[in-house]
C-alpha cells in the first residue's frame, strides 16, 4: 500500500465525511482529496519529480497534511522541516537533502534569501497561507490549488510502497540530525501496528497539538487519513490552544509530549475548559516523570492515557504502555508498571541485548533493539552511521532498557545520557523521578559532570515553581534516603529554564557542555 491509498478510498467511499477542520478551513474527503490531486499536478508541472526532495518550513497547517499525499503520490520524497532551528541549521538539512522546492509559511519568508544563497538546488519557494504579497516571485499555494484542473486523485504508475516517502530529520538530542528515510511501507506499516488495536477509527476527531514535523504527530497524518477521522489542527501549542481546540472541535484524541503536559498542569486556566470529548491522549517521545504522569491521571480521570515509545528511525513506534496499565491505585505493581513504556505494538519484535548483541536475562539492563516492516531503509548518505545501526536484520536503537518478568519495557536512559560514577551505571530518569517528588521542583534534568574521584558526578540542573525558596541542600537532602548514595546529585545547579529542542525535548548534550567546558 502506498500512502495515499486510503485517502483515494474514502474519497469515494465517505466523500461527505469531515476529514478537516483548521479554523475557518472545513474540507470533507472528497474536497481533501481533490485538493491533493490538484497538488500533486500542479507540483508535477513546477518540475518535481519522482525522487526529488520537497522540503517543507510551516507551523501546523492542514497543507502540511496535502503536501505529504501529494508529494509522496508523486513519487517525490517530503523532508519536513524543525522550523525551531536556526538558519545555518536549516541550510544544512536542506543541503543535506539536496532540496529541489521548498514550501513555507510567511512568517519564515525572512530566512528566505539566505537559504536560497545557499542552497543552490533550491529552484521553487511556494508561499503555503495567504500566498505571495504583491511584488513576490513566488509561487502560492493556494493560487496552485485553484489554477489546476478538477481531476480524481489516482495512482502513479511509476511508485511503489518501496519508494522513500519521507526524510525525517532526528530530533537532534544527541547530535547533529540524521536524514531517516522511511518508505510508503513503513508508514503504512505504522498505522497497522498502532492502530488495529487501539480503537483509532472514522469517529476519531485528532487535534494535530504537538508539531507535525516530529513524527510523534506526524505518522497520525498517515494513520486518521487511512481509516477517514477527521484532522483537527492548531497552528502551535499552547495550553491555551490546546484546551480551546478540544473543546471548540470536540476532540477525541491528540498526543502531547512529556514538556506539554507539564505546561498544561502548570497553568492555572487550564480547567476552564469543556473537555468532555476527550477520550484519549498518548505520550511520549521522551521520559515521562512519574509525579507528573500521576498527576495527569488525577485532574483527568475520565481519560484513557497511552504511552508511546519508538523514534524517528521507527516510523515511530516499537511499545505501547496501554489504558489499562494507567489506574490510579495504590499498589507498588500497578506504580511499577507506570514506569514502563509497555510492550511491543503488533508487528515489531523487541530484544534487549549485551554489547555482544546477545539476549540479556530478565531484570537486566542492555539496548533496546527492533525489528519490523516499520524499520527505516537507512540514514541518508550516511552509510557509515546506517551500518552501525541496523546490524543482521535489527535497529540498534541506543537506548538502555530491561524486561520485567511479564515482558514489559522498561526504557532507563539513552546510552549517551548514562552516567558512569565510581564505575556503576547511573540512570538520569530515575534520579530525575526522585527529584520530581519534590512540590517546588518544576522541571529537572539530571546529567553527568566531570568529578576528579568518581570520573563522572551526578548534577541535577533544576528550574523551581514561582516564588519557591528551596535551595541546593534541601534539595539535595530530599534525595539522600530515597536514592543509593551515588545516585544521591553531588551537585544542584538551579536555572530559569532548560534547553529544548523543537519536539520540546530537553537538550541534555548542551546542559553537559556547560560542566564540561574546558575539560578535555
Ligand atoms: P537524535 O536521534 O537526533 O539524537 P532523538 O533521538 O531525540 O534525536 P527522536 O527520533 O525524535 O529523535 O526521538 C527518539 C528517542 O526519544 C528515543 O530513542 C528515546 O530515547 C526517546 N523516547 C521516545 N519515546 C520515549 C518514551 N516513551 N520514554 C522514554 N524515552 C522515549
Ligand atoms: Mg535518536
Amino acid at each position: 500500500m502506498i500512502l495515499t491509498t486510503g485517502l483515494m478510498r474514502n474519497a469515494i467511499v465517505m466523500p461527505e465525511k469531515e476529514a478537516i477542520v483548521d479554523g475557518d478551513y472545513r474540507f470533507t474527503y472528497a474536497q481533501f482529496a481533490g485538493r491533493v490531486a490538484k497538488l500533486k499536478m500542479s507540483l508535477a508541472e513546477a518540475g518535481i519529480q519522482r525522487g526529488d526532495r520537497v522540503a517543507v518550513l510551516m507551523l501546523n497547517d492542514f497543507r502540511y497534511i496535502e503536501l505529504l499525499f501529494g508529494v509522496t503520490a508523486l513519487g517525490a520524497i517530503l523532508v519536513p522541516l524543525n522550523y525551531r532551528l536556526a538558519p545555518e541549521e536549516l541550510a544544512f538539512i536542506l543541503q543535506d537533502a539536496g532540496a529541489k522546492a521548498l514550501v513555507v509559511h510567511r512568517e519564515f519568508l525572512k530566512t528566505l534569501p539566505y537559504l536560497r544563497e545557499q542552497v543552490p538546488t533550491l529552484s521553487h519557494f511556494v508561499v503555503a497561507d495567504e500566498g505571495p504579497a504583491d511584488g513576490e516571485e513566488l509561487e502560492s499555494y493556494e493560487a496552485w490549488i485553484a489554477r489546476a484542473p478538477d481531476v480524481p486523485l489516482c495512482y502513479s504508475a511509476d511508485v511503489h510502497e518501496d519508494d522513500v516517502a519521507g526524510l525525517f530529520y532526528t530530533g537532534g538530542t544527541t547530535g547533529r540530525s540524521k536524514g531517516v528515510m522511511l518508505t510508503h511501507r513503513n508508514m503504512v506499516s505504522n498505522f497497522y501496528h498502532t492502530s488495529v488495536l487501539t480503537g483509532v477509527s472514522q469517529h476519531s476527531r485528532y487535534l494535530h497539538a504537538a508539531p507535525m514535523f516530529h513524527l510523534a504527530d506526524g505518522a497520525s497524518m498517515v494513520s486518521i487519513t487511512i481509516v477517514g477521522g477527521t484532522h483537527c489542527v492548531i497552528r502551535s501549542f499552547t495550553p491555551k490552544a490546546l484546551m480551546q481546540a478540544i473543546e471548540a472541535y470536540k476532540v477525541t484524541s491528540t498526543l502531547l509530549v512529556p514538556t506539554m503536559l507539564g505546561m498544561v498542569m502548570n497553568d492555572p486556566d487550564f480547567k476552564k475548559y469543556d473537555v468532555s470529548s476527550l477520550e484519549r491522549v498518548t505520550y511520549g517521545a521522551a521520559p515521562m516523570p512519574l509525579t507528573l504522569l500521576k498527576q495527569v491521571m488525577r485532574e483527568f480521570p475520565g481519560i484513557q492515557l497511552v504511552q508511546g515509545y519508538g523514534m524517528t528511525e521507527a516510523s515511530p513506534s516499537l511499545t505501547q504502555l496501554t489504558a489499562e496499565y494507567h489506574v490510579v491505585s495504590e499498589g507498588e505493581r500497578d506504580e511499577r508498571r507506570l514506569l514502563s513504556a509497555g510492550k511491543p505494538v503488533l508487528g515489531v519484535e523487541v530484544r534487549v541485548v549485551d554489547e555482544k548483541g546477545q539476549d540479556v536475562p530478565i531484570g537486566q539492563v542492555g539496548e533496546v533493539i527492533a525489528r519490523g516492516d516499520n524499520i527505516m531503509k537507512g540514514y541518508w548518505n550516511l552509510p557509515e552511521e546506517t551500518g552501525a545501526v541496523l546490524k543482521n536484520g535489527w535497529y540498534y536503537t541506543g537506548d538502555m532498557g530491561k524486561f520485567d518478568e511479564d515482558h514489559f519495557l522498561y526504557i532507563v536512559d539513552r546510552k549517551k545520557d548514562m552516567i558512569i560514577s565510581g564505575g556503576e551505571n547511573i540512570y538520569c530518569p530515575e534520579v530525575e523521578n526522585i527529584l520530581y517528588q519534590h512540590p517546588d521542583v518544576m522541571e529537572v534534568a539530571v546529567v553527568g559532570a566531570p568529578d576528579e574521584k568518581w570520573g563522572e558526578a551526578v548534577v541535577a540542573v533544576v528550574v523551581k515553581k514561582a516564588g519557591s525558596t528551596l535551595n541546593e541542600q534541601e534539595l539535595i537532602d530530599f534525595a539522600r534516603g530515597k536514592l543509593a548514595g551515588y545516585k544521591t546529585p553531588k551537585r544542584i545547579a538551579f536555572a530559569s529554564e532548560l534547553p529544548k529542542s523543537g519536539a520540546g525535548k530537553i537538550l541534555k548534550r548542551h546542559i553537559r557542555e556547560g560542566f564540561w567546558e574546558g575539560m578535555s
